[in-house]
């Protein structure tokens, strides 16, 4: 077997046998494969090995890739950062975005263009870290966004999203991420998705609750430089 239907089939079994172990069901859980860096070649593979779902991170990366790639049929995942001047072409092409993490970037994304009627679902990003620059709303926020977000046409409020800090217990931080949905949901239109986990802490992450993982490396390998 090629090494990457290897390195797939180790990760969807890991997925799958996280998930028993958590007594949920592994179909309840979608694995985002993360692409970012790697041609669009790789994910012509990938969809031929069945994945469906794709996340890139940047961009100017993205936008290129998906319409090179218009042909398959694939969900595309927006994971990164996001600048408001860029999310009317983000959202062009993205199904889900995963890094919605303020008011003017929800406001953006919502004025859609006479006519346009489909509905893009996203999720709110916290930030775990002490460093405002990664990204991510702060915890005393949410409930404010939620309510924006989960009111505002055009938008479906699919729940957080959150990405453990490097040297923390991912178990712990997800379970912070876990805590905080099911408090934001009492008062706020808030979906109960949790968009967590990643190629080192995918386990963790189902064992928590997670219905999104974001997994490149355990399964496309490296990525390549990107100085
Ligand atoms: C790159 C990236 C991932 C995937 O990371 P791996 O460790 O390669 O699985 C997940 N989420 C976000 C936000 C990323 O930028």
């Amino acid at each position: 077997m090629p090494e990457l239907a290897e390195r797939l089939e180790t990760v969807r079994a890991g997925v799958a046998h996280a998930a028993r172990t958590a007594g949920r069901d592994p179909a309840s859980i979608t694995t985002v494969v993360v692409t970012k860096f790697h041609p669009a070649a790789l994910v012509r593979e990938l969809s031929a090995l069945g994945v469906t779902d794709f996340g890139e991170s940047r961009h100017q990366e993205a936008q290129p890739k998906v319409a090179e790639l218009a042909d398959l049929s694939a969900t595309w995942h927006f994971i990164g950062q996001l600048q408001s001047k860029k999310a009317r072409q983000v959202r062009a092409y993205a199904d889900v975005i995963h890094s919605v993490d303020r008011e003017a970037l929800i406001e953006a994304l919502a004025r859609a263009e006479a006519g346009e009627d489909d509905v893009h679902q996203i999720f709110l990003q916290i930030n775990l870290t002490d460093d405002p620059g990664r990204g991510g709303a702060e915890f005393s926020e949410v409930e404010r966004l939620a309510e924006l977000a989960g009111t505002t046409p055009g938008l479906e409020l699919l729940g957080l999203m959150a990405v453990a800090p490097l040297g923390s217990e991912p178990r712990r931080e997800f379970a912070r991420i876990r805590e905080l949905s099911e408090k934001v949901r009492e008062g706020a239109p808030l979906g109960v998705a949790l968009s967590i986990g990643m190629s080192g802490d995918y386990a963790e992450a189902i064992a928590e609750g997670a219905t999104h993982l974001r997994i490149g490396s355990a399964i496309t390998g490296n990525r390549p430089d990107h100085g």
